[in-house]
């Protein structure tokens, strides 16, 4: 039997320089519109993309145009460029993320990539295979950090990271691999060869996965950053109240359609005025946002807690008693009259008033409702004397 060869031959060549012209342009751009989209944010690393991206520029602008006459000085020079863009981007993700970063991180990759150029200098195969080595390791790390928690980004978004590194990690270990077996197609700053298209047109690749991932990171975290500030209060960072009440109207539904209490406590801190008189208003804005840390300690993850107005609190309970709420908000009043809270030197003890209501199994009403009520029960705590617990009582 006769086997079919059947002998694929593709010639791909593109020219390689005008590949490296491309490669840098794009970076350029990609970074000047990273300036644009996010300007004057130098937090979470985005600089560094930036100028990691600048760095990978000039590196392959050195190879298109060796304007540096030596070729063996213009591979050197380029190698320690595209290192110190690797060692950026670590450092940016590592920023992105509010990890520490560590003070010899920029120093590691340029430091072996120049160590291979002394210890082998014009050694065309092993510089390649151990280059190729010491970039599919620093890839390879960089996918890892966008693998492990804390995740700052969706999964998404994550994912494209990480396939993007990943193939740039196996795509230099391969690239060094292929050119040692195959001689004949080791490339040099212009050989003209399909290793060299292949490469670039996966650097290309690379480039824009990459960098299109940081631009979706920090829109999200941007968008993140938005939405936070439209929903909580920025003092505190519990719910505002514009969106406890979309939120109460969603849990009252749900619980008069399972036929579930649901309780509200309105809180109300006693003298406030006095607090701010005695020890000024910036140290009163501190003892808000520690009497919020204390309360939080004693609620679920399913309770709403919300700043209503000023020194006034609401907390919704879902699926509560009204004897569950009442003890609940005891639990609070003490605990909050037992803790000092410590605000720089100063000690401040404040006490809590509290009106309880509760919408029990299937009873009618509206979220207004029992606002109302809880706060005609605090208006009763208060008139009895302040720091203590009343629940809604019809007259
Ligand atoms: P009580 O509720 O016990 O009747 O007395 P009070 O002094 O707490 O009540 P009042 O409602 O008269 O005053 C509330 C005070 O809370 C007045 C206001 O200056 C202070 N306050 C409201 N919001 C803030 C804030 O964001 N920061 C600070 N520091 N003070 C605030
Ligand atoms: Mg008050
Ligand atoms: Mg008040």
């Amino acid at each position: 039997m006769r086997r079919a060869h059947v002998r694929i031959q593709i010639k791909m060549f593109i020219d390689v320089h005008t590949m490296q012209i491309v490669l840098s342009v794009t970076s350029l751009l990609m970074a000047t519109t990273l300036w644009i989209i996010f300007p004057g944010q130098s937090r979470d690393g985005l600089n560094k993309w930036a100028l990691a991206l600048v760095s990978q520029s000039f590196s392959w602008l050195l190879l298109a145009t060796t304007f540096i006459e030596s070729e063996a000085m213009c591979v050197v020079v380029s190698s320690m460029a595209f290192s110190v863009n690797v060692a950026l981007k670590a450092i940016s993700l590592l920023e992105f993320q509010q990890r520490p970063v560590p003070r010899t991180l920029p120093l590691i990759l340029p430091l072996c990539i120049a160590a291979l150029f002394f210890l082998f200098p014009g050694n065309v195969p092993v510089l390649m295979l151990l280059n190729g080595a010491a970039y599919g390791v620093a890839y390879f790390g960089i996918a890892w950090l966008m693998w492990q928690p804390p995740y700052t980004t969706s999964i998404r978004v994550r994912w494209l990271m990480i396939g993007a590194f990943m193939a740039a990690a196996i795509g230099f270990i391969l690239r060094a691999v292929v050119g040692v077996f195959n001689l004949d197609v080791l490339p040099y700053t212009a050989a003209e060869n399909g290793l060299q298209t292949i490469s670039y047109l996966f650097g290309f690749i690379l480039v824009m996965m990459s960098s299109t991932g940081v631009i979706l990171m920090h829109k999200e975290r941007a968008d993140e950053q938005t939405r936070r500030l439209a929903t909580t209060d920025p003092l505190t960072g519990v719910y505002n109240r514009r969106t406890f009440i979309e939120l109460a109207d969603m849990a009252l539904a749900r619980a008069q359609r399972t036929r579930t209490p649901l309780s509200l406590l309105m809180l109300d801190l006693d003298h406030f005025k006095r607090v701010n008189d005695q020890h000024g208003h910036l140290v009163g804005d501190q003892v808000l946002k520690s009497f919020v840390r204390v309360v939080e300690t004693c609620l679920r993850r399913e309770d709403l807690l919300v700043r209503f107005g000023g020194e006034e609190f609401c907390v919704l309970l879902p699926d509560t008693t009204h004897e569950g709420a009442m003890a609940l908000a005891e639990r609070v009043r003490a605990l909050i009259a037992d803790t000092p809270l410590q605000i720089s030197d100063t000690e401040v003890r404040v006490t809590v008033s509290f009106g309880v209501d509760t919408m029990r199994e299937g009873e009618p009403g509206n979220v207004d409702l029992l606002l109302h009520r809880a706060d005609q029960a605090l208006y009763r705590a208060k008139r009895s004397g302040r720091n203590r617990v009343a629940g809604y009582a019809p007259a």
